[in-house]
């Protein structure tokens, strides 16, 4: 029997944020989760993944900690912090963005207001070393630009990549 997963995420938002609480943060993540979980279609995999909110801190924006992150060395100010996922007001042009790929810890930053329903644990697959290439639009490691809204779907490599970190 295959275990689950589970990802132990530390968590700041950006200030310029509604104050979020634990329980919604968590409700995000566990729907993400679950979208790993979900198939629905022959060619579709599923990953076994718990995602939790080990902790949620709100950090004050500013040139150390940049919002709107706009560019590489933005993201980098926060990739560089020693909690895993940032949800920040404003990154024009991406709704998400992972630290590598892969990269360990997981490092991610992800628009809490444009957010796609699997946009964290899209950026978890990249941080578990998922790519873009060869992807379908319905498949969660599609390229952003191109993926379903909806995207919930996962290649077989995906899943087995969930597990290594
Ligand atoms: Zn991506």
């Amino acid at each position: 029997m295959q275990k689950k997963k589970v990802y132990n995420l530390s968590v700041e938002y950006s200030d310029l944020l509604p104050a979020l609480t634990i329980a919604q943060v968590q409700g995000v993540l566990t729907s993400n989760a679950e979208l790993a979980l979900r198939k629905d279609s022959t060619n579709d995999w599923r990953t076994c993944i718990e995602i939790n909110v080990a902790n949620l801190a709100v950090f004050t924006s500013g040139a150390a900690r940049p919002d709107p992150a706009v560019n590489q060395a933005d993201y980098e100010l926060h990739f560089g912090q020693t909690h895993n996922l940032t949800f920040l007001n404003d990154t024009p042009g991406i709704r998400g963005v992972a630290c590598g790929i892969p990269c360990s810890p997981p490092r991610f930053i992800v628009n809490w207001n444009t957010r796609r329903p699997d946009t964290p644990v899209h950026e978890l697959g990249h941080c578990v070393g998922l790519g873009h290439a060869g992807h379908t639009v319905q498949q969660i490691m599609c390229e952003g630009a191109t993926r379903n809204s909806n995207s919930n779907e996962l290649k077989k490599d995906d899943v087995d990549n969930y597990d290594d970190l």
